[in-house]
């Protein structure tokens, strides 16, 4: 059976335990993967190889290290193919998905802070005729990346490619449910030939090494994504050590749909925003807000729609939703399905596991499934469920849209449906989340920052707030 290794010191090795886990593909339920099953003593050897790197990777300078980026996005692109296969497998998402967006993502996240890092300009401030002040922004250190499953080689990814670029060495641990891409990006850097200890792979679970990084001395900075439970264990260790801290966290984003809308456009939108990657999405929008005149309009063709998607074989290109990511994942969205039951909602379809034929019958598939009846305060509506469930809302007026919207401790992102210009400001200005797409979704342009306000996070990635993240300001003065 295929064994993911750590990747430490420029080396693929197993933990130093010895140990392996099970991982598992959850179209079928079955064992696919042995993963190094790593602990502190793993995290200790994977920083001390990142200091010994440090140095040298920052001397190198900005234009050396791309290249290096650079080699690895053109690797990553040639093998593409198997990237997209090996993170169906691991994920349970349809191939096509993985195809369209994962991989060449995760390419073009190196190909950006690649050639971004080249463009980074420093401050100067001349103090009147008495000084110079100039800014120089230099790596913050051994940086720690902490990336979860549901786009797992897109997300490692776009925390490792600005900390390399940056000038920090690495360490870096996958989800323990996806790590099967981390390992082949492993890979990927030794045949560059990436100095070691540059970018080290840890795997293991949250619990054994992502405790031990947040709580080593010797990582200056963690970026993290993933739920806000997590999220605040990671603050709490990591704030009495003072380290730098970005936290990209849970949402539970609303969809303000109102009457004046591109109807068409709007609605076969709505249902990608909700059902993409089995709606798990940080981004995906899971509470549809619907004005009052438009909603049985809506619902109607909204569950038609929903309805039709074809839930299968993640292999098979007419498959529109997978397998979502793990036994335990499944049920904790059955639960929030039947805790919305008997909050009095009404699921207007899906709502039950569905079970497929052949060597599919061991897999985890949720039908997408749509609910509505249900309160603003119900915890339906206002927990994060990150599986394939929307609920359903009417709204009288735009007033009532940005109270139902701002009224969860989530802000990540919302979209907003409307062909009033001065609408679609008004109500962009007024919603409290980092992220607003306005009649459209998942635009995602590289260069702006990204991240939540309120319980979805703590800072921003993306562009030149990512290179900051991995850097600190030094301010020099010089008396004229
Ligand atoms: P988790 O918070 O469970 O895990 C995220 C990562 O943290 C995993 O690698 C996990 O390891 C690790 N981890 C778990 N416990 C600890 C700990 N105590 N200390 C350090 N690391 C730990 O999230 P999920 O993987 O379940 O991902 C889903 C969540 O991610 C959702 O809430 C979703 O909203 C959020 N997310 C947010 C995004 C954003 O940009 N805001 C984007 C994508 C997802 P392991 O898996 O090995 O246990």
């Amino acid at each position: 059976m295929q064994k993911v290794l750590n990747y430490i010191d420029g080396v693929l090795c197993p933990a130093l335990s010895g140990v392996f886990m099970d991982g598992h593909d959850p179209s079928t339920g079955a064992v696919h993967v042995q993963i190094a099953a790593s602990d502190g003593s793993d995290v200790d050897r994977a920083v001390a190889a990142a200091e010994r790197a440090q140095p040298a990777w920052e001397k190198l300078g900005a234009a050396r290290r791309s290249k290096y980026l650079l080699a690895i996005a053109e690797r990553i692109t040639e093998r593409s193919e198997l990237f997209a296969e090996a993170e169906s497998r691991d994920n349970g998402k349809p191939v096509s998905l993985a195809r369209e967006v994962d991989i060449p993502r995760a390419a073009a996240n190196f190909r950006f802070f690649a050639t971004a890092i080249l463009h980074q300009q420093g401050e100067a401030h001349f103090t009147d005729d008495v000084a110079l002040n100039y800014t120089e922004r230099r790596p913050v250190g051994v940086a720690g990346c902490i990336s979860p499953w549901n786009l797992p080689l897109y997300l490692f990814t776009w925390k490792i490619a600005p900390a390399l670029a940056s000038g920090c060495a690495v360490v870096a641990k996958p989800s323990e449910v996806t790590p099967l891409t981390a390992s082949m990006l492993a890979q990927v850097c030794v045949d560059v030939g990436l100095p070691p200890g540059v970018l080290n792979i840890v795997n293991g679970t949250g619990k054994e090494v992502g405790e031990a990084m947040t709580t080593h001395p010797g990582i200056h900075a963690i970026s993290f994504t993933g739920g806000t439970v997590t999220g605040a264990s990671i603050a709490e260790r990591a704030a009495p050590l003072f380290k730098k801290l970005s936290l990209e966290l849970g949402g539970k984003n609303p969809v303000l749909i109102f009457d004046d809308c591109d109807y068409e456009e709007m609605l076969t939108t709505t249902v990608r925003s909700s059902f993409r990657n089995q709606g798990q999405i940080c981004l995906c929008g899971s509470r549809i807000l619907v004005q009052e005149g438009i909603y049985q309009r809506f619902k109607e063709d909204f569950v038609a729609r929903a309805k039709s998607l074809r839930v299968g074989d993640p292999r098979d290109e007419a498959s529109d939703l997978g397998a979502v990511v793990s036994e335990a994942h499944m049920n904790k969205v059955l639960g929030h399905i039947r805790t919305a039951r008997n909050e009095g909602g009404t699921v207007l379809c899906g709502g039950e596991r569905l079970h497929l034929a052949g060597e599919l019958s061991g897999g985890w598939y949720i039908p997408p499934t749509v609910i509505e009846g249900l309160g603003a305060a119900c915890s339906t509506v206002q927990e994060e469920i990150f599986g394939p469930v929307v609920t359903l809302q009417p709204f009288k007026d735009e007033d009532e849209a940005l109270q139902l919207a701002n009224g969860t401790d989530y802000g990540l992102a919302s979209v907003v449906w409307t062909n009033d210009l001065k609408r679609a400001h008004r109500v962009a200005h007024e919603l409290r989340s980092g992220i607003v797409w306005v009649n459209c979704w998942m635009i995602r342009d590289l260069r702006t920052p990204f991240g939540g306000m309120k319980q979805s996070g703590v800072g921003r990635e993306g562009g030149l707030e990512a290179l900051r993240f991995f850097t600190e300001a030094k301010n020099v003065c010089i008396k004229r």
